[in-house]
C-alpha cells in the first residue's frame, strides 16, 4: 500500500473538494478512515467485495466478524434490507442519525464478506456531517468497522488511526475527536423479541420503551464457528500494557503497584487509596466516561507503563456500555 494521506476537514462545514477527493479514493476501491459519532471508522464501498476485503486485510480482522454498513439516511439504508418492518422503520425514525445499528435481513447487493457469510446486515446512519456528505458523494453505503488493528483499542482521534494503520489505509479524514466515543448499540431485529447484541450509547431500556416490547440482551447460542455478534469477543479493545480490573475503589488497596502505573476509575478515589505516582483518569459521569474511555486507554498505553488498573463502573444501565468495553480491555485482578 502507498503512503497514508491525512486531510484535515471542517467538522461542521466539510470542504466539498476534500469530500470529493475522499469519495474518488473510495469509488476506486480504496480505504478511507473517517469520524462517526462513535469512533473513527475504516470505510470501503460496501457493495464492492474486493474493497471490503481490503478492510479485513488492513485490520487483520477475522473474516467471521461482520461489518456495519453506513447509509446516508433512512431511505438509503432501507434499500439494502430484504425486510424492513414497522419496528425497523420506527427505530430508524427515532434514533437515526445516531449510534444504533439495526441487524436486518440483507439484499443480494450486500456481499457475503460484509455479512461474514450470514443472512443479515447491520446498518446505521451516522450523525456527523462529514460522514454523511461522504456517503452521499460516493452514492453507495460504506462498510466501516472501527479504524484500528483487530483487538486493539478503538480510535476516537485521527491520531489514533494514524498510529495504528499508517501505510495500511489510503486516506484519513481528520475532523477532530468523536462526540460519543464508544461503538454503536447493535440491535438484532431478526430475533424475537429483538436482542441487543452489543451494548452501546443507546440503552436496552430506551429501545424497549421505543418499541413497546421488552428487548433482550446478551449473546445467543449459535452454531460453533459463527459468532452472533463478534463485537462480543471476550478479549477485544485491549491495550498492549498489562491491564487488570478491580470491582470497587475499596479494592485498590490490594493492588501491588509497580513504579510506573496508571489507573482509570469512574468515581472519586478515597483519600490515600493509590500512590501519588499513579497516572490517573477519573471519569465519574457515564457520558464523559464513554467519550473519554478509549482516549484514556490510548494515553496510558502510549506511556509504556508496567500496569494499568481499572475500577469497574458502578451498577446501572447508563454504565452498561463502558462496563462492557472495560471488561473486554482488562482481566480480573487475582
Ligand atoms: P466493529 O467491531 O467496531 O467493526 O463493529 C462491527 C460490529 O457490528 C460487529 O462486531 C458486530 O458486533 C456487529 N454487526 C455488524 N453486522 C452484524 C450482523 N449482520 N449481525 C450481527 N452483528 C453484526
Ligand atoms: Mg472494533
Amino acid at each position: 500500500m502507498t503512503r497514508t494521506r491525512v486531510l484535515i476537514v471542517d467538522r461542521d462545514e466539510p470542504e466539498p473538494d476534500l469530500i470529493a477527493e475522499a469519495a474518488v479514493v473510495l469509488s476506486r476501491g480504496g480505504l478511507v478512515a473517517f469520524a462517526t459519532e462513535t469512533v473513527y471508522g475504516l470505510g470501503a464501498v460496501a457493495t464492492n467485495a474486493d474493497a471490503v476485503r481490503g478492510i479485513f486485510q488492513a485490520k487483520g480482522r477475522p473474516s467471521n466478524n461482520p461489518l456495519i454498513v453506513h447509509a446516508a439516511d433512512v431511505d438509503h439504508a432501507r434499500r439494502y434490507a430484504a425486510r424492513w418492518d414497522d419496528r425497523a422503520e420506527s427505530l430508524a425514525r427515532r434514533f437515526w442519525p445516531g449510534p444504533l445499528t439495526l441487524v436486518v435481513p440483507r439484499t443480494a447487493s450486500i456481499p457475503d464478506v460484509v455479512a461474514a457469510g450470514g443472512p443479515t446486515v447491520g446498518v446505521r446512519v451516522p450523525a456527523p456531517t462529514v460522514a454523511r456528505r461522504l456517503i452521499e458523494r460516493v452514492g453507495l453505503p460504506l462498510a466501516a468497522p472501527s479504524a484500528n488493528r483487530s483487538n486493539r483499542i478503538s480510535p476516537t482521534l485521527a491520531e489514533h488511526v494514524a498510529a495504528d494503520l499508517d501505510g495500511r489505509v489510503d486516506l484519513i479524514l481528520d475532523s477532530g475527536p468523536t462526540a460519543v466515543g464508544l461503538e454503536s448499540t447493535v440491535l438484532d431485529l431478526t430475533a424475537e423479541p429483538p436482542r441487543v447484541l452489543r451494548p452501546g450509547p443507546i440503552t436496552a431500556d430506551e429501545l424497549s420503551a421505543a418499541l413497546g416490547v421488552a428487548v433482550e440482551s446478551g449473546p445467543v447460542a449459535t452454531d460453533p464457528g459463527r459468532l452472533a455478534s463478534p463485537g462480543m469477543l471476550p478479549v477485544h479493545y485491549a491495550p498492549k500494557t498489562r491491564a487488570l480490573r478491580v470491582p470497587t475503589v475499596a479494592e485498590l488497596v490490594a493492588v501491588d503497584w509497580p513504579e510506573r502505573a496508571g489507573l482509570i476509575a469512574f468515581e472519586p478515589l478515597p483519600e490515600g487509596s493509590i500512590p501519588d505516582r499513579v497516572v490517573r483518569f477519573v471519569l465519574p459521569d457515564p457520558v464523559v466516561a464513554a467519550r473519554e474511555l478509549y482516549r484514556a486507554l490510548h494515553d496510558l498505553d502510549a506511556r509504556g507503563l508496567d500496569l494499568i488498573v481499572a475500577v469497574e463502573p458502578p451498577a446501572g444501565a447508563a454504565w452498561d456500555a463502558p462496563r462492557d468495553r472495560l471488561r473486554r480491555a482488562t482481566t480480573p485482578h487475582r
